[in-house]
């Protein structure tokens, strides 16, 4: 089998280190294997888009020094990588998924299904979304559906046994099905949610295995599912500890993670800060600075570990040092010059 895997962000402002870390280790994933790797931009929420971050983002990967096969700026097989050029796509899988009885709308509105969640909170109950209560009676849906109110579209969900996975960081994991509630597909509005358009994605563009950050196991279980009733392949999960940062605090936007931008506008090369989180949860023979082929050939998932990494920029400088060293004097003027 040949391997296939991808990064898939979100174009909503730069890169940060935890985000750079799952890029190479896939690409790595990939690379050493001979395989292929795939960029997607998942804007499915307009909104949050800036202007500009997608062609900023494929820059700073660029920079960093992967390579793609295809991606938003070149299209493949499964392709267009765009998530907002998928909308027919989604739109015919959600229509499979009704028919087939694993898809329902619900007309509930968010303000009724938060006051529903605070109702259960103070019976002490899990605040889980119940599909009876979620249940209007018909002539309450003609109402709602003629006035103009647009449902969200839910994933009908087993309600016993469990869903079970290889990882491939991580070995077998399993959650009970009453773990993931009947949670939505589509916005209402008809916007396709993450959970679906991210697992149909990688089904139809052949992805073969994805590492992504711990904070999607439960998202993994559900993905699953919806594969299953689609009756598409799977890709196989592993998944990572997430990056902290020197205070131990989750890398991410919201907390002023140091953003790629920064670290290229501080001279930093790019081949250092692959060196370093490469390290950071993986370990390597080679104690030397690595070319990205050399990171490429060792990578191997089953080795990553569970335990929680830090990321803390200080370690940058000794890397930078090896990689200046191995500059020919051509590259050291043109990164002097820079
Ligand atoms: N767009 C998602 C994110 O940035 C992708 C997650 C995944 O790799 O599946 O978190």
């Amino acid at each position: 089998m040949s391997i296939v895997t991808r990064f898939a962000p979100s174009p909503t402002g730069r890169l940060h280190a935890g985000n750079l870390r799952t890029a190479l280790f896939n690409w790595c994933l990939a690379r050493g294997a001979g395989g292929r790797f795939l960029l997607r931009a998942e804007d499915t929420d307009a909104t949050r888009e800036g202007e500009g971050d997608l062609e900023q983002q494929l820059a700073d990967l660029a920079w960093f020094g992967l390579d793609w096969d295809a991606g938003p700026d070149r299209d493949g097989p499964g392709g267009p990588f765009r998530q907002s050029a998928r909308g027919e796509i989604y739109r015919e899988y959600l229509g499979q998924l009704a028919e087939s009885g694993h898809a329902y709308t619900c007309y509930r509105t968010d303000e009724e299904l938060r006051r529903r969640r605070a109702e259960l909170r103070r019976q002490g109950l899990p605040p889980r979304y119940d599909r009876a209560w979620a249940e209007l009676p018909h002539a309450e849906v003609v109402r709602r559906r003629e006035s103009g109110q647009l449902p969200a579209i839910r994933f009908a969900a087993p309600a016993t046994g469990e869903i079970a996975w290889e990882d491939l960081v991580r070995g077998r994991r399993a959650l009970p099905a009453t773990e993931i509630s009947d949670f939505v597909l589509a916005r209402s509005g008809g916007a396709p949610g993450f959970l679906f358009a991210n697992a149909l994605d990688d089904a139809l563009m052949g992805v073969t295995h994805v590492l992504r950050g711990e904070d999607h196991l439960v998202n993994t279980a559900r993905q699953l599912v919806i594969l299953e009733a689609l009756g598409l392949a799977a890709p196989r999960y592993g998944h990572m500890p997430l990056l902290a940062g020197p205070d131990g605090v989750k890398l991410s936007k919201r907390t002023g993670a140091t953003s790629c931008g920064e670290f290229r506008a501080a001279g930093l090369l790019p081949l250092a800060l692959a060196n370093t989180l490469a390290r950071l949860g993986h370990p390597w023979e080679e104690h030397g600075l690595m070319s990205m082929q050399q990171l490429a050939a060792g990578f191997d998932p089953g080795n990553l570990t569970t335990s929680a990494q830090r990321f803390d920029p200080a370690q940058l400088g000794h890397w930078q040092r090896l990689a200046l060293d191995a500059l020919d004097d051509e590259a050291l003027a043109r990164w002097a010059g820079e």
